[in-house]
């Protein structure tokens, strides 16, 4: 069902059903209203008729005479007056009270002293609803017992009215909250469609299109708001990627063009046996940073994994320490490592660290690397620590350092310093470390000065604080 539908539904529902609701109220209390009334009107027609013949001034047959004369046969009060010893002094018309029930009159007249009653005739004719009224009645000292009864044709005629009345009202508003209803709801989901309709149009090839803003500053605006919000996200990203994919296959055709060029070349004119390994050297220099490339993409898509999709475990941070220094070593002989420990005999828990060990040493190789790479002297030394929730790793150089205005771009990925042009590199290695760290709740801050070298401080929390 369409939200339209429902909700107009929804509130025609509830509207009629208060609507019904008031009406069958007025109409009960209406009718509980006339009963009363027309009680009082038995009551008081019965104290004419009791005042008439007490007070012997006209015979009774006169008082029957005015009661036969009435013009409407159909409304008339029939009145019965005994004396104290149920004795019959008057009557309209004979058998003003069912005689079955006259016993039970007196029953009543004996305990309440007063009686009211309401006969509802057995032949369904609701107009033929009989209403008695019985009372003592004193004259001058004497005594009475006065039953009035009669039916109330103008009450039920008014009671009538009033049903056909409330009845035309409630179907009228139920249909009108209807047809309200659906242009109500018509109204509230034109926002809702208009928006659909402009997402329809937003594809990958359009992605800079964003939703109107409404004219009323409602939820749907803010839901607008949070669309086009998101489209700034998703445009932002598919822009990083389209400019990722272009960075890479420069970076992948610059050396393979190279390769390509010095073997075609090679193959083309004789050359001499160093000519030859010249060729071949070149060649594999272009085929390692072809691989370094590929190896470092390949860390960079796994540390954009979800945090669930990669395998965490207790690593001890100095054996990671350990092992990139190893392999360093052995592809770079020229460069000189030093692990110290601030913390003597610290608790194995203040090194120990919940996270992925590939993806540690990738980001201790980083900075290891950049910190030989970036000064003249090719090392780094690596000073561990702990705080009581952190376990802290710093690596220093005293090397070339980097300016202030390229300290803010050093993490954003394929940025290279001014200082890289005499260093191979591809701008990951940086941006890659954050992202590991990111992983491992950790954080990584960089304290340098231009021409006397950086400091780059990795903090993980360590098992103790986990
Ligand atoms: P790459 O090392 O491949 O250039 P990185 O992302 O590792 O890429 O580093 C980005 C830039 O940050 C480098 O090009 C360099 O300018 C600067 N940088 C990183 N580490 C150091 C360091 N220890 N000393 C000086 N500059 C550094």
């Amino acid at each position: 069902m369409k939200i339209k539908t429902r909700y107009n539904l929804t509130f025609t529902l509830l509207s009629s059903t208060i609507i019904l609701f008031f009406a069958v109220t007025i109409y009960f209390l209406a009718a509980k209203n006339r009963e009363k009334e027309y009680f009082s009107i038995l009551k008081s027609e019965a104290i004419i008729k009791g005042n008439l013949y007490a007070d012997e001034a006209i015979t009774s047959s006169h008082i029957q005479d005015i009661y036969r004369q009435q013009e409407n046969k159909n409304n008339l009060i029939n009145v019965a007056i005994y004396d104290v010893n149920r004795h019959l002094l008057y009557q309209d018309q004979p058998i003003t009270i069912p005689q079955d029930s006259i016993q039970s009159v007196w029953n009543s007249l004996q305990k309440n002293k007063n009686f009211k009653n309401k006969n509802k005739n057995k032949n369904k004719n609701k107009n033929k609803t009989k209403y008695s009224i019985g009372f003592p009645f004193q004259y001058d000292d004497k005594e009475y017992f006065i039953i009035a009864s009669g039916q109330d044709i103008y009450g039920h005629q008014e009671m009538y009215q009033l049903r056909i009345t409330l009845v035309i009202i409630a179907l009228s508003a139920i249909i009108l909250l209807y047809v309200l209803g659906h242009f109500l709801s018509k109204r509230l989901v034109r926002p809702i469609i208009e928006m659909s309709e402009e997402i329809n149009k937003i594809t990958a090839a359009h992605l800079d299109l964003r939703l109107k803003p409404l004219k009323h500053k409602d939820e749907l605006n803010q839901l607008g708001e949070k669309f086009n919000l998101m489209l700034d996200r998703l445009e932002n990203s598919f822009g990083a990627q389209k400019e990722f994919v272009a960075h890479i296959s420069h970076e992948l055709r610059t050396p393979l063009a190279a390769m390509i060029t010095d073997l075609e070349l090679a193959m083309d004119y004789n050359r001499t046996d160093k000519e030859y390994r010249d060729t071949i050297k070149r060649s594999l220099d272009d085929a390692k940073k072809i691989v370094t490339l590929s190896n470092n993409l390949l860390d960079l898509a796994k540390a954009n994994y979800e945090p669930q999709e990669i395998g965490y475990m207790p690593v001890r941070v100095d054996e990671i320490l350990l092992e990139a220094y190893q392999e360093i070593q052995t592809s770079h002989n020229k460069y000189s490592i030093q692990i110290e420990f601030e913390t003597e005999n610290s608790d194995d828990h203040l090194i120990t660290v919940m996270g992925n060990p590939y993806l540690l040493k990738v980001a201790c190789k980083n900075l290891i690397e950049n910190a030989c790479k970036f000064s003249e002297n090719h090392k780094c030394i690596i000073k561990i620590s702990d705080t009581p929730k952190m376990v802290k790793v710093a690596f220093m150089d005293t090397g070339m350092g980097i300016s202030d205005e390229e300290l803010d771009h050093i993490f954003t990925t394929f940025y290279r310093g001014k200082n890289q042009t005499h260093y191979s590199g591809y701008g990951i290695g940086l941006p890659l470390t954050k992202k590991i760290l990111h992983q491992h709740n950790g954080k990584i801050k960089v304290e340098t000065k231009l021409g006397s070298g950086s400091t780059f401080t990795l903090s993980i929390p360590h098992l103790s604080n986990i």
